[in-house]
């Protein structure tokens, strides 16, 4: 952890000293693999330390993950606002997990900044705004579950760790380097997870949970994708898909469905840019992934209020 002192590292395992502290984990709106799978991870280790912990989710999570579950309860702030809200009030501290701008938690944001006990954000996006007390920012990790464990391990929570916490994070790693396809050439990625191992992670049936658990109508929206919807613009090197809530609707659509699918054009030779388009309730969600030096994340910032990584970034337009 390049970028944390250890003063804050000390801090943040002294303000878990005194058990049982009451906590919230907060991941961002619309949360991917590595969101859940590393507040999932972390809230985990919390709770087996001795601590009140649940997740407050922004809003819904994809279904792929869903088996993430049993251990520490997931509130759907969009869902269940008056649950999410009450006990976020009575929270002693609050974790922001896999985000850096209070922007991305939606209609959560305004909840997350009247909190009057300490944040602490943990997060491997680049440009972290100053929304939380204690700020553990490390762009260069794969994922924040990586950067968890290792928050984890310096902060003496090693013995907390089960197979269950294990899972979350090898799953929010996994997820977030396509499968251990980009974002791995650092070292420090392969230490974490032989250490995760040592839990007995059955990676096969992680991987199995998560990409080969989607309906036929997920597979059949993904050919009338790729039939009906991919443009390609060889001059410009780029290939994209849209789609509206209609032709959703019409495939029984459910959060977690088009993962992924903003990757397919990539797949074509000499595609080094890709686009995503959902039609939402008032607004278009978008994705962006690029090959190389294009900046899929100042794209999106430039002309859809987004941000993300060079190589994979999101944003919205309003309607
Ligand atoms: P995805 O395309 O999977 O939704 O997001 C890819 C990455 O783009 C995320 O990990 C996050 O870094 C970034 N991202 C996605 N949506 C947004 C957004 O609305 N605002 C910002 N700032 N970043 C986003
Ligand atoms: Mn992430």
């Amino acid at each position: 952890m390049n970028n944390t002192d250890n003063e804050i590292i000390a801090a943040v395992s002294k303000l878990l000293s005194v058990a049982p502290v009451k906590i919230a984990v907060i991941p961002h709106s619309n949360p991917d693999g590595d969101a859940i799978g590393s507040s999932y991870g972390l809230a985990v280790i919390l709770k087996n330390a001795g601590h009140e912990v649940r997740i407050v989710s922004p809003n819904d999570y994809p279904t792929f993950l869903d088996w993430l579950s049993g251990e520490v309860e997931i509130v759907n702030f969009q869902k269940k606002t008056i649950t999410a809200k009450k006990y976020l009030q009575s929270c002693d501290l609050m974790f922001c997990v896999d985000f850096n701008d209070i922007r991305r938690t939606g209609d959560m944001a305004a909840t997350i900044d009247s909190f009057k006990g300490p944040k602490i954000m943990i997060d491997h996006h680049p440009y972290p705004t100053s929304f939380c007390d204690y700020c553990i920012s490390e762009p260069e990790y794969s994922s924040s579950a990586e950067l968890v464990f290792d928050v984890v391990i310096a902060c003496g929570w090693g013995e907390f760790i089960n197979r269950q916490a294990a899972e979350a994070l090898y799953t929010g790693i996994m997820t977030d380097t396509g499968s251990f396809s980009y974002n791995t050439s650092r070292a420090n990625l392969y230490k974490v997870l032989s250490e995760l191992m040592k839990f007995h992670i059955d990676t096969e049936s992680v991987h199995d949970l998560v990409y080969h658990n989607f309906s036929a109508d997920r597979l059949r929206l993904m050919g009338y994708c790729l039939h009906e919807k991919m443009i390609i613009l060889p001059e410009c090197r780029t290939g994209f898909i849209s789609l509206t809530r209609d032709e959703l609707k019409k495939y029984n659509f459910v959060p977690g469905d088009t993962e992924g699918f903003v990757n397919i054009p990539l797949s074509i030779h000499n595609i080094v840019f890709s686009a995503l388009f959902i039609e939402k309730e008032g607004f278009v969600k978008a994705s962006f992934r690029s090959k190389g030096s294009f900046p899929a994340n100042s794209f999106s910032s430039d002309h859809f209020s987004g941000g993300g990584h060079l190589n994979a970034a999101g944003g919205e337009i309003q309607l």
